[in-house]
């Protein structure tokens, strides 16, 4: 069993997390930047947090045969002061060259203020800019229909092909609209919040398994490494063919991915 977690930050889980996901087949993940589970209190900060993403997350993930690929941004959650925000998003070029950089991400809305919104787009300039694939956070709860359609809108306002760009923590109520625009979409996979391994499955049952995929979120918080390879036993478990189940654990990420003209990897 081989699978790729393509959305997990890998720099609040332990070394043990990924000798864990080793065992159960992980052999790449992507690691958008995000929130660090506190306010930065300074640009510095996300200086370092990026040399940690491109530099040493990638030979931690090394020692276990994982591939280490990492999206960078400021996150929608720490962007609505658009000064220290600017600041921040400054720093993000000189580190694109890296080899380990896919795109930008995971940019989007955290609670669709006027400030998220604009830095949302400034991102997606420097995108466009650099000619970057896109990682797209969107908000929680009622906040999230409403947040993806603004997000899906400027997105589609650039020039940026849709199918460079997924869409990740989407729902019952937002995956139909994803996909009907092109864009890829993506399930986050939580022990309770936001959607388990068993709703997941029942997405792909009702909405297919094209240009969609699923990935652990692992982070600070309450979460899962093991998500991915747990979703893959429910499909086996309700009878879903090899085929099926690894066309979203692992084809599906390595075809998206793979439009970085980054992501060697051998699915
Ligand atoms: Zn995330």
């Amino acid at each position: 069993m081989r699978y790729i977690d393509p959305h997990i930050h890998m720099v609040s889980r332990t070394t043990d997390d990924y000798q864990r996901m080793a065992q159960a087949g992980c052999i790449a993940v992507t690691e958008p930047a995000f929130w660090a589970g506190f306010d930065r209190s300074s640009a510095q900060g996300f200086y370092d947090y990026f040399r940690q993403l491109t530099d040493y997350e990638p030979r931690r993930a090394a020692q276990f045969g994982i591939r280490h690929f990492t999206w960078l941004c400021i996150n929608p959650k720490e962007a609505d002061d658009p000064g220290f925000a600017r600041e921040v998003v400054s720093l993000i070029p000189e580190f694109l060259d890296h080899g380990n950089v896919l795109g930008i991400g995971e940019i989007g809305l955290n609670k669709n203020t006027r400030n998220e919104l604009i830095i949302l787009e400034e991102q997606i300039a420097l995108a466009e800019k650099h000619n970057q694939m896109v990682l797209v956070h969107t908000p929680h709860l009622e906040d999230k229909l409403k947040g993806t359609r603004i997000i899906m809108d400027a997105l589609s306002a650039s020039s940026i092909d849709p199918e460079k760009i997924l869409i990740d923590h989407v729902e019952e109520h937002t995956v139909s609209e994803v996909l009907d625009r092109g864009f890829w979409a993506g399930m986050t996979l939580y022990p309770d919040t936001k959607v388990t391994p068993q709703r997941a499955v029942d997405i792909i049952e009702m909405y297919g398994s094209e240009r969609i995929w699923m990935n652990s979120a692992g982070d600070w918080g309450c979460s899962d490494p093991l998500a991915v390879p747990k979703a893959r036993l429910e499909m086996k478990r309700r009878g879903h063919s090899d085929e099926i189940i690894d066309r979203v654990t692992l084809h599906n990420p390595g075809t998206f991915l793979g439009q970085s003209g980054r992501f060697h990897v051998d699915t």
